[in-house]
């Protein structure tokens, strides 16, 4: 089956784009948790963060660019970026995803 984020990359998927580069797509989550939630992914498929942080750093940091760029013209009070990896880090679409969080106080610890 072909993955998800893929296909939202190539167009057959419509998403509810944010922000892009020629390397990085932001766009809203389906299911927010939070007035602003926004995943950042790169283009190209990696199925997890430490996937991409070993074959592409600098894509890794373009992602946290963009999180906080979207962050900052939002002017957020504060905000989350989270990576989830893995089974038990909640992670359930496994092309590598940067979670941003913001608009409203975020609790912690995490369930
Ligand atoms: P995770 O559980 O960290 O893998 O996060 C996957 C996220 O993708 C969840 O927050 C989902 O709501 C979100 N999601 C799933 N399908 C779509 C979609 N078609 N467009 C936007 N977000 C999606
Ligand atoms: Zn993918």
């Amino acid at each position: 089956m072909k993955c998800l984020f893929c296909s939202i990359v190539s167009g057959e998927i419509p998403a509810d784009t944010v922000k892009e580069s020629d390397n990085v797509i932001a766009f809203n989550d389906i299911n927010p948790v939070a007035p602003t939630h926004v995943l950042v992914i790169p283009k190209i498929h990696y199925e997890n963060a430490s996937e991409l942080a070993s074959a592409s750093p600098d894509v890794l940091i373009e992602c946290l660019e963009m999180a906080s760029s979207i962050a900052k013209e939002r002017e957020l009070d504060g905000y989350r970026t989270v990576f989830n990896t893995g089974a038990d880090g909640g992670q359930s679409v496994f092309h590598a995803h940067l979670h941003l969080l913001g608009g409203r106080a975020l609790a912690w610890p995490p369930g």
